[in-house]
């Protein structure tokens, strides 16, 4: 007989949304299981700008998502301090525009007064001399600028920390696992056959209530249940920039008069994004080249040497946006909706739609509230003041660095990453150890520390999955210079033969030459192809072929072996048998 499991919600879909919700109901010591098809935040959070923001331009039609999104990124701020980022705007203004600065003005006045409610600084007005001298990157031909105060977040380390927690706290937490097919007894929808699409192994969870978070996705898993879900899915694109392209994150108009922006992440910078209608596959989102034409050109704008610096990848993502008709993709509601399909005849299946990430905590508020009185759970909702993992301090970057002798601006990024936690992920490098933790990666500064610490207590289960975790291979060298010693870490950690090894080697590489291939033309596509293929054939693989040729381990023998890690606490051996071993580890089977 198939095993299965029971808790009292499963939440289909990891991300923002189905792990916020997990960890909202885990807060009100509701039994959950969240399951997600890939890595956590794969989907549209991870493709996202990450702004924590009001949004400008929604403020004109929809000033009540623009009231609750600004007052949901301050409660975010309060319990990830170390996950988000101040972004300071710069809008220029041309003597083209169809606004002039007067009517700007205005509506960045009404913005001021959202902005105490998530700790913004109101607008300034500059010249063009005090603009230029500010932002040199700027295009001389302003008439004058505004500033404008907005908050970034890494959105798949947001997703993963709301998962995380939620799993710390007892929820089952399963990634790379699928619900295939959903459970019923009568129309009553009672819980989900779920899939590992790694082992192939299957399982299935039996809940009182189901929630669908799955966003675009959302349409094709009420379908399961019978019932019709409406949304207006639309593509947004990002370009990435190798390194920064301005100070300031900086505003800019398409030439279809819709608003753009360039703004910085860790060391580089995006720009985007765009807003069309998407009828394609979700699971393989490709990127024109006239997309990638309408940024830059938009970009070209406000930033006249923006051509000069080199793309390195595109994200992509599809909005779960809710569905509206007559109006253009910009112009859709980013308001959210939580629906019950009782109504519709399917009772205890329950979906979320539409939203924004910058809300993501209000909404599952919002969704845990409905789900709590379905179950007669009276808990108050917590997860606007308990800190997520990490965020419950600050951590003496200069004192960590020089405990583990460690770069402090690789102490930084770790403290970004995980805040009060960089401590405990660094101690089996402790001074006695006798082993410094060393760089996986020089472009993006990815420790291997950090890398075994995500593979031990945080679940990993591929070397794509890093990508997103911990930003492996998303700078330079495109998991050119990184993948192979990154996956002979891994392997060492999560027991992989030569042949997983190898596979994974191919599939990151496989991935990240699809991210870049957009962007990639003449003499640049080249040197990439050369780049990438000496540095895998170096390493003993072969990019872009399942080889199973013994890898090389270069890294075991120009550096000795990485401490081995202390046993796990008995919460985290509970939740990493989950993780690898399908519903029998730590579950209690019924
Ligand atoms: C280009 C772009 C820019 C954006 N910028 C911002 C911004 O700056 N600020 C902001 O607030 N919002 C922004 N958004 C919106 C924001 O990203 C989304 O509202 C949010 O990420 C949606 O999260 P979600 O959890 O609903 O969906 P997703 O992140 O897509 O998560 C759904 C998950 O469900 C999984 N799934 C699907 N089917 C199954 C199944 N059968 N079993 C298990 N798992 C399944 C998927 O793999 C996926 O990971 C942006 C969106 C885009 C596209």
């Amino acid at each position: 007989m198939e095993r299965s499991l029971r808790v009292q919600v499963l939440v289909i879909g990891g991300g923002i949304n189905g792990a916020g919700i997990a960890r909202d109901l885990s807060l009100r010591g509701v039994s959950c299981a969240l399951v997600e098809r890939r890595e956590l935040g794969s989907g549209t959070s991870w493709a996202s700008s990450g702004m924590i923001h009001g949004g400008l331009r929604y403020l004109q039609k929809d000033p009540e998502v623009t009231r609750h999104s600004c007052v949901d990124s301050g409660a975010i701020q309060r319990i990830a301090p170390h996950l988000v980022f101040r972004i300071p705007f710069v809008m220029p203004v041309f003597a083209e525009d169809p606004i002039g600065p007067e009517l700007v003005e205005v509506g960045l006045e009404m913005y001021d007064r959202y902005q105490p409610f998530k700790n913004g600084r109101p607008h300034t007005r500059l010249s063009r001399a005090e603009a230029l001298r500010l932002e040199p990157a700027l295009s001389p031909r302003l008439d004058c600028a505004f500033t404008l105060d907005e908050w970034g977040v890494d959105a798949a380390r947001l997703t993963a920390a709301n998962a995380l927690d939620a799993a710390a706290r007892g929820a089952h937490l399963w990634t790379h696992v699928e619900a295939v097919e959903l459970l019923r007894e009568g129309a009553r929808v009672t819980g989900a056959r779920v899939r590992d699409r790694l082992s192939g192994d299957a399982w299935r969870i039996e809940a009182e209530l189901v929630m669908n978070a799955t966003g675009p996705w959302a349409p094709k898993v009420a379908r399961l249940a019978g019932v019709e879900v409406r949304l207006r899915p639309a593509k947004g694109i990002h370009l990435v920039f190798e390194r920064r392209v301005s100070q300031l994150a900086i505003y800019a108009r398409g030439v279809d008069g819709r608003d753009l922006f360039t703004f910085p992440h860790e060391q580089n910078s995006m720009a985007g994004t765009t807003d069309d209608d998407f009828y394609g596959d979700l699971d393989r989102i490709e990127v024109g080249e006239d997309e990638v034409e309408y940024v830059l050109q938009a970009m070209e704008r406000s930033i006249p040497g923006i051509r000069a610096h080199r793309v390195i990848h595109t994200l992509q993502g599809v909005r779960p946006t809710l569905y509206g008709f007559g109006c253009y993709e910009d112009e859709l509601s980013r308001d959210y909706a939580v629906v019950d399909h009782a109504g519709a005849g399917a009772p205890g299946f329950f979906s979320i739609l539409g939203g924004k990430l910058a809300a993501y905590r209000l909404m599952a508020e919002d969704a845990s509230d409905r789900l709590c009185a379905a179950l007669g759970v009276r808990e108050p909702c917590r997860s606007a003041t308990t800190p997520l993992p990490g965020g419950d301090g600050t951590l003496d970057v200069r004192a960590v660095a020089a405990r583990f002798r460690t770069p402090p601006a690789a102490v930084l990024r770790l403290a970004f990453r995980h805040g009060t936690r960089a401590e405990e992920l660094l101690a089996p490098w402790a001074p006695a150890s006798g082993v410094p933790p060393r760089p996986v990666c020089l472009c993006e500064p990815v420790l291997d520390a950090e890398l075994l610490y995500a593979a031990r207590h945080e679940g990993i289960r591929t070397l794509t999955d890093c990508a997103l975790r911990v930003r492996l291979g998303v700078g330079a060298c495109q998991g050119a210079a990184c993948a192979a010693p990154a996956a002979d870490l891994l392997a060492e950690a999560l027991d992989w033969p030569a042949e997983r090894r190898a596979a994974e080697v191919a599939a990151f590489a496989a991935e990240r030459w699809r991210a870049g291939m957009p962007v990639l033309a003449g003499r640049q596509l080249a040197a990439m192809e050369i780049h990438r293929h000496a540095h895998l054939a170096a390493r003993g693989f072969q990019a872009g072929a399942r080889s199973a040729r013994a890898p090389v381990r270069a890294a075991a023998r120009s550096a000795p072996a990485p401490p081995p890690d202390p046993a796990p606490d008995p919460a985290t051996r509970r939740t990493l048998a989950r993780w690898h071993a399908g519903p029998d580890g730590g579950a209690e089977p019924s």
